[in-house]
């Protein structure tokens, strides 16, 4: 008999519960469209009292909130500042493109930045020659950066100087969760610089899907329209909604553990001579490792840990991403620590002997 494999990829991979099923079995549906589902409309108003904005709105993926927010925030022939390798330039299959038509400029390094770097790179608006800024979007925590927490007085710093010269502020708060577990801060803290914000129900909280959208009435309105022209408009959503219900009530102070177990996790990893992983970014559940010279790259480390039970991300050439979550235990975290060191440091021994 063999176990199932222990899936570090994402936290997306997460299944709902038992107890989550039973929530999303009872819940009381209706037509989304006609405002009438009321799991939906009580999921709204909960995220948007916890996120302190005025309105919050049902999105069926985190992609969707990201477009409808840059759909909602800029003109055609706009630039939007954003960190380095986000979500919104790497992962969502050029949608800002055909979207919005707008254009990123990445800033910064190792998913943050600094209001002399925003200043640096807005390029002014009502000018002949420049594409005006009229976002900055930040992204807490920074996916690619290994679940990086954004520090909250440069938030701020960006927020006043983004305010000063008429750009609107967003955030892809993802996992803003986790940045509230790690930091100490209240959601309502980290989401109060911004004009809109998004926040993801199927990441770390477990939901099977589902994001929403965060900020004034007005932009929420607006943001109806787009969402309906965007093909996201749903009907009985409220049995998804059910599930981020769920989540809120139950598996919103479990995500320390997510932590500790990467913490635990990434520790038992950096110990290796052959990995480069850097702790003081292992601030979440996000581990980014990199995979030192003269071992196998990192698709094949991949492969060689997955016929051992254990499944993470290639994520370049030799970086290699793994991603705590409820359904991974701190006892599976030792084991695949256990068989991630041994594969890379099998495939280092076998080069040593080739040469
Ligand atoms: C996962 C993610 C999203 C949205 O992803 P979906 O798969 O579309 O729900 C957006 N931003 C960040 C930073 C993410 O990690």
């Amino acid at each position: 008999m063999t176990s199932p494999p222990i899936d570090l990829r994402s936290d997306t991979v997460t299944r709902p519960t038992p107890a989550m099923r039973a929530a999303i079995a009872e819940a009381p549906v209706g037509d989304d469209q006609f405002g009438e589902d009321p799991t939906v409309n009580e999921l709204q108003a909960r995220v948007a009292t916890l996120l302190g904005k005025e309105s919050a709105l049902w999105m069926p993926s985190g992609t969707m909130a990201n477009q409808v927010a840059l759909r909602i925030l800029t003109r055609s022939g706009d630039d939007v500042i954003v960190s380095r390798e986000s979500h919104m330039v790497w992962a969502e299959a050029g949608a800002g493109a055909v979207n919005s038509g707008v254009q990123f400029t990445e800033i910064g390094s190792k998913g943050t930045f600094t209001a002399k770097d925003f200043l640096a790179a807005r390029k002014p608006q009502g000018h002949p020659l420049t594409p005006p800024t009229t976002v900055v979007a930040i992204e807490n925590t920074h996916n690619r950066s290994g679940g990086i927490v954004f520090p909250s007085d440069e938030v701020v710093r960006i927020s006043a100087a983004a305010r000063e010269s008429g750009i609107a502020t967003y955030l892809d708060g993802a996992r803003l969760w986790n940045a509230a577990a790690a930091s100490g801060h209240s959601l309502g803290e980290l989401a109060a610089p911004f004009d809109v914000v998004s926040v993801a129900l199927s990441k770390g909280l477990g939901a099977p899907g589902g994001s929403l959208l965060s900020g004034t009435r007005e932009m929420m309105v607006r943001a109806v329209r787009v969402r309906r022209m965007f093909g996201g408009a749903m009907r009985q959503a409220g049995i998804l909604a059910a599930g981020g219900l769920f989540a809120l009530t139950h598996h919103l102070t479990r995500l320390t553990d997510d932590h500790a177990n990467a913490r635990r996790l990434a520790t038992r990893l950096a110990a290796s001579p052959h990995i480069v992983l850097d702790l003081s970014t292992v601030q979440t559940n996000i581990i980014m490792l990199r995979i030192a010279k003269g071992a196998a790259n990192a698709a094949a480390i991949v492969e060689r840990a997955r016929q051992h039970g254990v499944l993470v991300l290639a994520f370049g050439e030799r970086t290699i991403r793994a991603v705590t979550h409820l359904d991974v235990t701190p006892e599976q975290c030792d084991r695949a620590a256990e068989v991630l060191v041994a594969a890379v440091e099998e495939t280092s021994v076998a080069q040593t002997e080739e040469r």
